[in-house]
């Protein structure tokens, strides 16, 4: 309706008849609610919900509130995409911690903890599998306010870091490639010891075979001598290319031998080899095997050095550390369809976050008998089975270092 002003406003017209008996109309009642203002407060509410959803799907955050009286969860539109839950889900524990990640449970459980606990800024990293078994990564940021009634609610915001992740792999890979050439170029130092090695036998090899060819141009010639410095030669032989082969091994990318591996079974051969040694340390492996694992092709000793190597870091961490609780946890896992994974936990010094990289470097170590080539050579057996070697803090404190393997392919002969 136009004002007087000549300004046209919103009404709302509601009507109602006034009937007889026979129910014909006699009278008309009628009201005219000028509704221009409510109108704009909805278009302006309208327009910063679409302003925030919009926001939402561009960063892909989504928020949450959390009423930690009562437990009601409600999520936005956004973070119900995240979750691919149907839109306007009522929401509920049982279905978030379904949808998080299995290894990840744990950690979810625990911050979920740390917010009851009054823990205010809650900020951290999870994995959910989706229903299809994609992993998505998601940043969660959470704050608790207290009302005036006095209860509290955690309001937070979920982000989907995947792509992110997902760059910084690459990234990753780029440097594993780095890695390998610092790596060679370090071994320069090791070279030199080896090319002294082959010198030995090669002087040995011109000695003998000098003296071979004196014994046989004397008059008469001295063949029995001659035979016996010219087996010496072929021995010098032998001893130069077995140096030369373990340096090749060392530089090469490829592996020894290839058959079924089954994780758990070389794992636990591992421990059985360590476990006296471990106990005289006042450290004490435990097992937590996945069942069915999937077999892998691999190395199996090759495999095994690297599961020795860990486990003996860990026992050395934790010998490091002045806790009372030694447990060196080695777990295995199915991780994602293509993959297995063997992590071993440990409650020592852990490592920190300066020297996350360094460690894998030859001759990095903190230990004063330590010669710093097992985490490299380590990380060289796994990627030449083109897995990855990586370590990560311990939420309990000490760090996990793992691999994770692609499964073996189907025509594998069995073993
Ligand atoms: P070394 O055992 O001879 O030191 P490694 O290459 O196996 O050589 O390890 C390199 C360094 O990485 C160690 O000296 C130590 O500082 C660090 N490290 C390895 N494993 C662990 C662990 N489980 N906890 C803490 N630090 C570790």
């Amino acid at each position: 309706i136009r004002r007087h002003d000549g300004v046209y406003r919103w009404f709302l017209f509601r009507a109602n008849p006034l009937r007889d008996a026979s129910g014909n109309v006699i009278k008309w009642f009628g009201i005219n609610t000028d509704i221009e203002d409510r109108k704009i407060a909805e278009a302006a509410l309208e327009r910063s919900k679409t302003f925030l959803a919009e926001g939402q799907r561009i960063s892909s955050t989504g928020s949450f509130s959390w009423r930690l009286s009562n437990d009601d969860v409600t999520f936005s539109d956004e973070l119900n995409r995240i979750f691919d839950f149907e839109p306007n889900t009522v929401v509920t524990f049982e279905q978030i911690a379904e949808r998080v990640h299995p290894d990840d449970r744990p950690l979810l459980a625990e911050k979920m903890a740390e917010v009851r606990d009054g823990l205010d800024n809650a900020e951290y990293e999870i994995r959910l599998r989706m229903q299809d078994g994609t992993v998505k990564h998601v940043r969660v940021f959470g704050r608790v306010f207290r009302h005036q009634d006095g209860t509290l609610e955690c309001l937070g915001a979920v982000q989907d870091v995947t792509r992110r992740k997902i760059a910084e792999d690459g990234l990753g890979r780029v440097r594993a490639e780095r890695a390998h050439v610092t790596r060679m170029m370090s071994f320069s130092a090791l070279t030199a010891s080896i090319a002294h090695e082959v010198n030995q036998p090669l002087a040995g090899i011109i000695t003998n075979a000098s003296a071979c060819v004196r014994l046989l141009a004397a008059d008469p010639p001295n063949v029995a001598v001659a035979m016996e410095t010219a087996r010496r030669t072929i021995r010098d032989g032998n001893r130069a290319s077995e140096v030369v082969g373990r340096l090749r091994k060392l530089f090469s990318k490829e592996t020894g031998r290839s058959e079924r591996v089954d994780l758990n079974q070389a794992a636990a051969e591992v421990v059985a080899l360590v476990m006296g040694d471990l106990r005289r340390n006042h450290v004490v492996v435990e097992t937590n095997f996945a069942e069915s694992l999937p077999t892998i092709a691999a190395d199996r000793v090759q495999l095994q050095q690297v599961i020795l190597n860990l486990v003996t870091n860990a026992s050395d961490a934790m010998s490091a550390s002045d806790r009372r609780q030694r447990v060196a946890v080695i777990c295995t896992a199915c991780d994602g369809n293509e993959r297995v994974r063997l992590s071993v936990h440990d409650t020592g010094v852990g490592v920190r976050s300066e020297d996350v990289e360094q460690i894998f470097q030859p001759f990095f170590t903190t230990k004063s008998s330590g010669m710093g080539i097992g985490l490299s050579v380590s990380r060289s057996i796994i990627e030449s089975h083109n897995g990855q070697l990586w370590v990560e803090p311990n939420p309990k404190g000490g760090a996990i270092f793992a691999f994770s393997i692609p499964v073996a392919a189907q025509a594998m002969p069995a073993p």
